[in-house]
């Protein structure tokens, strides 16, 4: 979610493929016996509990395959059509000729096809398995089309939680992740949705969603243990509503305001001391090694992303404009652009990280100092890692081990809110 989540290598990552693989071998030598993937729940969930995943867009060719017979409801000769019991096992090229989606050389007329696995509703695209339904939707200009995951809420969460956090920490920290994360989706969902044919992509977009091979036991157990349960606070007009829960990797030693990192403003989501992430994070998350960047290539970057910045021609000069100060370090939250023409403009920090550096690996928060060095930008002292608003992981992480349960790690991050439970 929102750029600079854990990327922690994954605990246990098996496709579904491997585990049919390996099912399938049990008797041979070396090979270990595993059980399938367990069926997928609540496929027939109301809408308003089924995610829109953005997989792949504006592409012009992928691959699926299932390891289910498959149905596909679509148009042919301008006659909805649903195609049922396709064979299962077998690479299935889908490709855009000529404006039309063709399945297995199969042209379909309209612009959105849903391919319906039959149980355990699990399909393979690309090499990566997901779970629930599939959606082509081919844009407007017919020179390429999306692919959208369409999956019940809690399989959702369950390809979230173990690609935001390793599958073995601490439950409670699991817990946490798993409400947050619902939550957070929640939110984008009932904000965004309705103006777009998803909900949220599959990266640090949103959130980070690897469907069926970030799931674990334990994940499984996070997110069935805190079913439907979100986090609520008092919205400005009296209302009790959910909010943006976000949350990032390591904070460095204290949160910061929404306001100052996503210009939104909810009262769970000001900044509160941590002292847990420094015992948990990797060391070189938690003060992270100098890095430069080329002055050229920041003005570049920065001019694309941000047109209205051309009057300033060379970006000659970065300055702070204003920062949060905590007792022994400051974040970055407004800097002040010089131009080579000498008028300035002002760019949120994160905006400015996330911009010289998208990944946001290298310039790992904006807990650091900016300098001048020759024709390079040079990022110094750097602490944390992730926007640092809301939940810190690692944090939560220390605080589940201390013995704290997972209300009580919510509760400290995103004062003010409340678990309450949806029924579905
Ligand atoms: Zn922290």
């Amino acid at each position: 979610m929102l750029i600079s989540k854990c990327k922690y290598q994954k605990f246990c990552i098996l496709t579904f493929d491997f585990l049919v693989l390996l099912s399938a071998c049990g008797g041979l030598g070396g090979c270990k016996v595993r059980q399938p993937t367990a069926p997928t729940p609540q496929m027939d969930a109301k809408p308003q509990f089924q995610v829109r995943v953005l997989l792949l867009n504006n592409i012009t060719a992928c691959t699926l395959k299932t390891s289910s017979p498959y149905s596909i409801i679509g148009s042919i000769d301008d006659f909805q059509s649903t195609i049922e019991n396709r064979k299962s096992g077998i690479p299935v090229s889908i490709q855009l000729t000529a404006g039309r989606i063709t399945i297995a050389g199969q042209p379909f007329t309209n612009d959105q096809i849903t391919i319906l696995p039959d149980n355990p509703h699990i399909f393979n695209l690309n090499g990566d398995s997901y779970r629930g339904k599939l959606k082509l939707i081919v844009n407007p200009d017919s020179n390429s089309f999306d692919v959208v995951n369409v999956v019940p809420l809690e399989s959702y969460l369950a390809g979230v939680v173990g690609a935001e956090m390793p599958g073995y920490w601490e439950p409670e920290a699991l817990k946490a992740q798993a409400i947050a994360a619902r939550t957070y989706c929640m939110h984008i969902k009932k904000q965004f949705g309705s103006n777009r044919a998803w909900d949220v992509s599959k990266t640090q977009a949103h959130q980070v969603y690897l469907g069926v091979s970030a799931e674990s036991a334990q994940v499984w157990d996070a997110v069935n243990q805190t079913q439907g349960q979100v986090l609520v606070c008092k919205h400005s007009d009296g209302s009790e509503d959910i909010f943006p829960a976000y949350y990032s990797s390591t904070c460095g030693g204290h949160t910061e305001n929404s306001s100052n990192v996503f210009g939104d403003s909810f009262e769970p989501l000001v900044g509160v001391p941590c002292p847990y992430c420094k015992d948990v994070a990797k060391p070189t998350f938690f003060s992270w090694s100098d890095v430069q960047f080329d002055s050229n290539d920041i003005t570049a970057r920065l001019l694309q992303r941000y047109p209205t910045l051309k009057q300033l021609g060379e970006i000659a000069d970065i300055t702070t404009a204003k920062q949060s100060n905590y007792e022994d370090f400051s974040r970055l939250t407004e800097v002040k652009l010089l131009g080579s023409t000498g008028k300035s403009d002002f760019l949120k920090a994160e905006d400015l990280r996330l911009t010289i550096d998208p990944t946001g690996r290298k310039i790992k928060s904006t807990i650091c100092r900016i300098i001048k060095s020759g024709d390079k930008w040079a990022f110094l002292s750097g602490r944390g890692y992730g926007h640092g608003v809301g939940m810190c992981q690692c944090g939560a992480q220390a605080m589940a081990r201390e013995g704290k349960t997972a209300e009580q790690i919510l509760t400290y991050y995103y004062p003010g809110s409340k678990i309450l439970t949806i029924e579905y």
